[in-house]
Order: structure tokens, then sequence, then C-alpha cells
């Protein structure tokens, strides 16, 4: 997860009252927020990176063993493994099924991007409270979503709450490389996870600048993945005696194609959704602009002005862009082969055979040899939810009253993505809010606001509640 990015927005913010709340220096924590801290302290410590053995297995039975103890049943609180070395933790919290509907399931993942002693300026993997910030790899991404999640499940069970249907939390140990405990689990272990649909702590979430709280993001969609390799060979042949047919410039020139090329703009329901709250919360050209592509012609000048922002850019269109280069053998020597490796994000409803057509047109070369290195795993926009829009309202609302709430689609991926291809839509509502200007994950001291972290557990707490209390929607 990361905070959204949202440029040239001007915060409605300013008229929406904004109170810090929370508990001031000296002051004792509840024993609800003392609990809450000692979950995320302990997830913080076990440095749970890829190629680290065991870590994530130990953290999901450190968890395990917090919610037994709380008196969950062992049947409701299983830690598996795909994959030697790793472990996932999925636990069942059991409502009396009044609600007559499928569970929910809650997700976060245990595993971080490794952070290195040196380049800190504190110890990553020690949770380190300081000038109003939790510092430690993971306070961000993921493990204060892992943590308001159990902190959440404890608070309901000393609490006797009783859901109208089940819940279900899902730690997975690799979403930041392989996501395979997710695939796994949606194909190996369906009965356990299978829910009407998924909220996400890893995505989405409440964005400010310094104080002012400017929107909160609701992720109901994802751009998928797909790499592919254009390759250019050569006979070759001595560099002393240069002929016009060079791989290195067919593939340089098919390259200066590809930078010129853009994708056709489409929009989704999602992101008509985000332009058009985007528009209320922006001013001037930008902001009739969105209004524009938010409607129901989006017009030629108003793409051309928002694609201009990158990350505007990223949300109206697939992608496709020269991350790495290989070419020749020797200084001397005419090369051989050269080649790109080309990423592409392509929008939820689009097909890798059209991408594929269109690189092949784009890249134009009869020479041209291109194969998909990384194949695309698709999950389809979720449909927006009345019921889990208005819980979201209750949530956001508790703390920020009447801030914007913007439907997103993510330019990158998550777990998501996958729970999405298996047919259960999924929304990424994280609790956490953070400044857009102090993103940190997978950075260097990563934080997150001590206040943020213990509002983020309880905006779980009034989310769920309004879910699964039997209220209607
Ligand atoms: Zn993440």
């Amino acid at each position: 997860m990361t905070f959204i990015t949202i440029r040239r927005t001007i915060a409605l913010a300013l008229i929406v009252t904004f109170s810090a709340g929370g508990v001031r220096a000296g002051e004792a924590l509840s024993p609800e927020r003392q609990e809450a801290r000692a979950i995320f302290k302990e997830l913080i410590e076990y440095r749970t990176v890829a190629g680290v053995a065991d870590t994530t297995i130990n953290a999901a039975n450190a968890m395990a063993d917090r919610l037994k103890a709380a008196g969950f049943p062992d049947r409701d609180v299983q830690v598996l493994s795909h994959k030697a070395g790793l472990g996932m933790l999925v636990v069942r919290y059991r409502g009396d099924g009044r609600a007559g509907k499928k569970p929910i399931l809650l997700m976060a993942h245990l595993d971080v991007v490794d952070a290195l002693k040196d380049d800190w300026s504190l110890d990553p993997f020690k949770l380190t409270e300081r000038d109003g910030y939790f510092y430690g790899r993971g306070t961000g991404d993921n493990k204060g979503g892992a943590a308001a999640l159990v902190a959440t499940f404890l608070r309901f069970k000393a609490e006797g709450y009783v859901p109208d249907r089940d819940l279900i939390i899902v730690l997975t140990a690799d979403e930041e490389t392989t996501a395979g405990s997710i695939k796994w689990l949606l194909k190996k272990k369906r009965k356990l996870v299978d829910s009407e649909y998924a909220l996400n702590t890893d995505s989405g979430g409440g964005a400010r600048r310094g104080d002012m709280p400017i929107s909160f993001s609701m992720q109901a969609s994802e751009k998928t993945y797909i790499t592919f390799v254009a390759r250019f060979r050569n006979a070759g042949g001595h560099s002393s005696v240069p002929v016009a047919d060079n791989a290195i410039y067919h593939l340089a020139a098919a390259l200066g194609r590809l930078s010129a090329h853009r994708f056709p703009a489409k929009m989704n329901e999602v992101t008509r959704a985000f332009f058009a709250e985007q528009a209320k919360l922006s001013e001037g050209e930008t902001s009739e602009a969105m209004a524009d592509v938010a409607g129901p012609n989006p017009t030629l000048q108003a793409l051309d002005l928002l694609s201009e922002d990158s990350y505007f850019n990223a949300l109206l269109r697939t992608t496709c862009v020269a991350t790495m280069l290989q070419a020749g053998h020797a200084e001397n020597a005419l090369p051989q082969m050269a080649q790109a490796t080309i990423n592409c994000r392509m929008l939820p409803d689009s097909d890798a055979e059209s991408i594929e057509a269109t690189l092949r047109e784009v890249l134009d070369d009869p020479t041209l040899e291109l194969e998909v290195s990384y194949p695309p795993t698709f999950g389809p926009s979720s449909p927006l939810r009345d019921d889990v829009l208005a819980a979201v309202r209750l949530a956001v609302d508790a703390r920020y009253p009447g801030l914007a709430i913007v439907p997103d689609m993510s330019t990158g991926a998550t777990d998501g993505l996958y729970v999405r291809n298996a047919g259960i839509p999924t929304y990424g509502v994280a609790g956490l809010f953070g400044d857009i200007d102090d993103g940190r994950a997978h950075g260097r001291d990563e934080r997150v606001g001590v206040e943020d972290f213990y509002a983020a557990v309880e905006h779980w707490e009034i989310l769920l509640k309004a879910l699964t209390s039997g209220a209607e929607q």
C-alpha cells in the first residue's frame, strides 16, 4: 500500500472541521490501545522479509497465540504454509448467521520489503515511538493494518460482540513478492476464505497534507500487470566493419516509437467516480477537465490536460514502458542480440492479446520477436456497493466528518487483485491516514502517526460493526 498521490488538488478540507482528539503526552493509554500497540510492536519486530525463513510463520503463530488466549477455538485459528519457511494466518470470527450471508474477508500481509539498518536513522525492525510517530519497517505497509485487524477481533471478543455473519482475517506471507499465499488459499483452501466480498487494509485510506485532511480513498480496482520482452537478433560481425542492419539500432528505433505512443483513454465506473469526486476537490481548468472525463463523453482537450500528470495519465489508460535493456556481448563486436523489457499496466477491462497487437504495431519492425515474460492475472473492477460505502462513511466521519470518499483504481497491484480474480469483489479501505507529501512505504524511516494508528484500529471497529450488527444499510 502506498498513500494515494493526488496532485493539484485543493483541499476541500478547508471547510471540513478537524478535531485532533487522541491522547496527550503523559496521558495513560486505554487498555485497548495498549493491546493494539503491543500487537503492532510484536509484528514489526519480526523481520518478515523474503528469504528469511520462518519469520512469517513466527509472526502468524504469535498472532494465533493471542487469539487463542482470548478464547478463539483452535479450529478457527489456522496457521498454514504453502511453501517451506512461509506462514500465513486465517482466523474466523463466528457470527450467529442471522444475516444469512457469506462471510466478509479482511486482508493484510505479514511480509515487508527489506530494510537495511545502515540506511535508516533507527532500527527498522524495532517499533520506535518518537515525536508523534511510530517508526519501523511495515508500520504503514502493512503491519499497521494486520495489527488493527487482530486488535479488532480481540476487542470484539472481549466485549462479547456477535456479528450477523462470519468475519475472516487472512494475513498472507508474500504479498510483496509472489502473492503465493493468497493464490494458494483461493485455489486450495477456498472454503476457508470464501466470502461475499473482501476488505483490504493494504490499499485505500486517508490522505492529509500537514494537518489538513484531503480525502479518503476506497480502492475498488487495480490495473493488471503484464511484462513483455522485445528482442532483435542479428548475425553480428566485427565492429571495425559496421553494417546498417544493427540489432541495437533496431531496438533503439522501436523504443523511440514506443516512447511516443499513448494508449487510448478509457474510463470505467471506478475512475469515473474518482474524477467526479476529485473535481469537487480541485479548482480551475483541472476541476473542469475532471468533471468532463467523469461524464459520458470525455473530450480530447480534457483527456490531454489530465494526461500531463503522470498519475492521472496512469488512471486514464493502459501504459507500457521500457524498464530494462540488454544488448551486445563485446565492445568490439556487432551486437547479435538486443532486447528490452517492457512492463505494461493494463486497465482492468482490457485484454492481453490486444495489448500485444498494439505493441507489435507500435514497435513496427518485421524482425521484432515479442514475447510475454510475465503473464497477467485479471481482476475485474469491483462494483461500488452502497452498504460498504455507508459503513466507510461512518468510520471516516468518526474522525473527519464529511470528508470526501473517493473511489480509486490502483496503478499497482496487491493481493486484492487475486481475490477479485477469484470472483470476490474487493475494496481497499485502510483505516490509516498519511501525509501525501511523506510517502515512505518501501522506503527509509517508514512511519505512521501514533494517533493515526490508534484511529485506524477504531476505524475497523466502526466499519465492521456497521456491516455486521444487523442494522439495515
Ligand atoms: Zn502492502
